[in-house]
């Protein structure tokens, strides 16, 4: 019996233990996220967690994978504001094409074309590698409630429409999308978008495209998106691509 313990005893003293760490990442370049300088130095990684960020070299043998990294940038995930991924995310799991360029968080624009609905149920269906978030999309909306109209929203339609917007923001938009290149966004007045988007939310944002509007108009739509960011103390997201359009902005 003596024996058959001390072979025991014997056995689990030769039973490896646990590394502090599975994989160090050594020589790095490593830019932070915090508005830091970058600077070189090692980091940590333990299950799925960065564990340790460090400007002294982390002991190698506290873990099972060393890789140098000399040379690289070593950074938190991007965010990609403006992409298209409309309603089509689910049939690409690892979006090669955003994960190779560092993007760990997918905006959905929507300022053109479908959007999910609901959004909240399309969200916990998917399956993918990147973070996703949604917004309401304008051109979906008024589509959704006039088809493609060319004419303004009578005051039902209009009530309908910020039916659809509010749940939206309700299952988790980020915010209000508008993209006025577009049919039938491109048939909706500055004040159909204005009633559309007022809430007292602070994270909301907002993206705009105004290519096709008379400059008097761009002005007025700037002015009064402008004064409701002030209001609502929201952030706002403006994407414009003509020179005329950036004077109004003065
Ligand atoms: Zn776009």
């Amino acid at each position: 019996m003596r024996i058959i313990i001390f072979i025991l005893l014997v056995l689990s003293a030769c039973k490896p233990t646990p590394k502090q760490y599975d994989i160090i990442f050594t020589n790095g370049t490593i830019v932070d996220g915090l508005g830091n300088d970058a600077f070189v130095g090692d980091l940590a990684i333990k299950g799925d967690k960065i564990v340790k960020v460090s400007t002294e070299k982390i002991n190698p043998d506290q873990a099972d994978t060393v890789v140098d990294i000399r040379g690289k940038i070593v950074s938190p995930g991007f965010i990609d504001s403006h992409a298209h991924i409309q309603t089509t995310i689910h049939q690409y799991p690892q979006p090669e094409n955003f994960l190779r360029q560092g993007i760990t968080t997918i905006c959905a624009s929507l300022h053109s074309g479908d959007q999910p609905y609901p959004i909240d149920k399309y969200a916990v269906s998917l399956k993918v590698a990147p973070n996703v978030a949604f917004f309401s999309g304008l051109n979906w909306t008024r589509k959704k409630v006039m088809g493609l109209e060319n004419r303004p929203a009578t005051k039902e339609e209009l009530d309908s429409m910020k039916y659809y917007v509010e749940q939206s923001m309700e299952q988790g938009a980020l915010g209000f999308s508008v993209g006025q290149i577009y049919v039938p966004g491109l048939y909706s007045s500055t004040e159909e978008i204005i009633a559309l988007q007022k809430w007292p939310q602070s994270t909301m944002a907002f993206t705009l495209r105004t290519c096709a509007m008379k400059e008097v108009d761009c002005y007025l739509l700037f002015a009064k998106l402008f004064e409701l960011q002030r209001k609502q103390r929201c952030p706002r997201k403006l994407i414009t691509s003509k020179q005329r359009e950036w004077r109004s902005l003065d």
